[in-house]
């Protein structure tokens, strides 16, 4: 249920509600927005439905949240989230923003390499996996520790803020020292003591959504995180299984407006894993700005040849720099920049 205030409620008002919902054993969530406060009201349907919330001073109406991701809805929140991440960065605002690196940390000469020339092409966040999800146990399972403190000191020395994978509870808290961004992975979509831990977190997280998701399915992992009182939850639409295997995944470019329909977070496309080869993901990364995506996720390595992991779909740099230019040019057709 929401509880919708009036414009110009008092503070007083608010708080006065606030701890009637406390003393209810309900958990008020909060999200006051320019012109509105709005609060959020999260337990069992029976003792909200027993107590009217209507009748207190302040508020303007109480409505039932239909869809079973509350927090997460357009219902609650009518305005665009604004993630902001570090340095000015922000996610969901008019601007696209480009996060790109390589698959995997390899060397520290390796992701300086390729995370100066992303930087200097347009990119404002820099990804690279220190903990990998790999299909085979015997291929390479990232760096770790090493792989994050490379990360951390490239970032300090660039200026730009970071993206990594978090795939077990345990690493929560080193990879929160380290990086800005945590990742959680497609495989690890519905991983709910991982979405948990992350929730008790205020870090930004892009939630990568699962092979065989459906949307519903990932907005309701968003609202793990969100009901735990982390609200700067980044989705990412990365390809989903399908009948079709020319492409590794199936980039299901309609969950971009869907997503945009049914919640007020924003939406980032990774056209790499998607398509699973290179070749692509440029026409893919058009298409993905075209359909009103609030960024890309863009894997990028200097020797793909020799990468570690992915090196199939990893552009060039120079092919980085490239498609950004022609990015910008569908950017300004529809009202936004890069
Ligand atoms: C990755 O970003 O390197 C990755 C493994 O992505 P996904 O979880 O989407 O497969
Ligand atoms: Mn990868």
């Amino acid at each position: 249920m929401i509880i919708v205030f009036k414009k110009g409620a008092k503070n007083e008002e608010i708080d006065n509600l606030i701890k009637r919902v406390e003393d209810l054993g309900l958990k008020p969530m909060v999200s006051k927005g320019t012109e509105r406060t709005i609060v959020g009201v999260i337990g069992p349907e029976d003792v909200i439905r027993l107590h009217p919330l209507d009748v207190f001073p302040g508020v303007d109406k109480v409505m039932p949240v239909l869809a079973p991701y509350k927090l997460v809805s357009r219902e609650f929140k009518q305005e665009d989230s604004i993630i902001k991440i570090r340095d000015g960065v922000e996610i969901g605002s008019n601007r696209i923003v480009i996060i790109a690196g390589p698959c995997s940390i390899e060397t520290e000469e390796q992701l300086k390499g390729v995370a100066a020339s992303v930087k200097d092409s347009g990119a404002s966040i820099l990804r690279g996996g220190a903990f990998k999800p790999r299909t085979s146990p015997y291929t390479f399972q990232g760096l770790g520790e090493e792989g994050l403190k490379i990360l951390k000191s490239i970032s300090e020395e660039l200026g730009i803020p970071t993206a990594t994978e978090v795939m077990d509870t345990r690493d929560v808290e080193l990879i929160d020292r380290y990086a800005d961004i945590f990742q959680i992975g497609a495989r690890n979509m519905q991983n709910f003591n991982l979405l948990k831990e992350i929730g008790q977190t205020k870090k930004p997280v892009i939630l990568k959504r699962g092979l065989s998701a459906t949307i519903k399915e990932l907005l309701m992992s968003a609202e793990y995180i969100l009901s735990e009182g982390n609200f700067n939850v980044i989705l990412c639409e990365r390809g989903i299984r399908t009948f079709e295997d020319f492409t590794r995944n199936t980039l299901d470019v309609s969950a971009v407006p869907a997503i945009k329909m049914l919640s007020h977070l924003p939406v980032i496309v990774d056209p790499s894993h998607a398509a699973g080869k290179w070749g692509m993901v440029s026409p893919l990364s058009k298409a993905a700005v075209a359909s009103g995506c609030d960024g890309l996720l863009i894997e990028v390595h200097s020797n793909p040849q020799e990468a570690l992991s992915e090196g199939s779909q990893q552009l060039l740099p120079e092919n980085f720099s490239e498609l950004v230019e022609k990015l910008k040019k569908i950017s300004a057709a529809i009202g936004r920049t890069i």
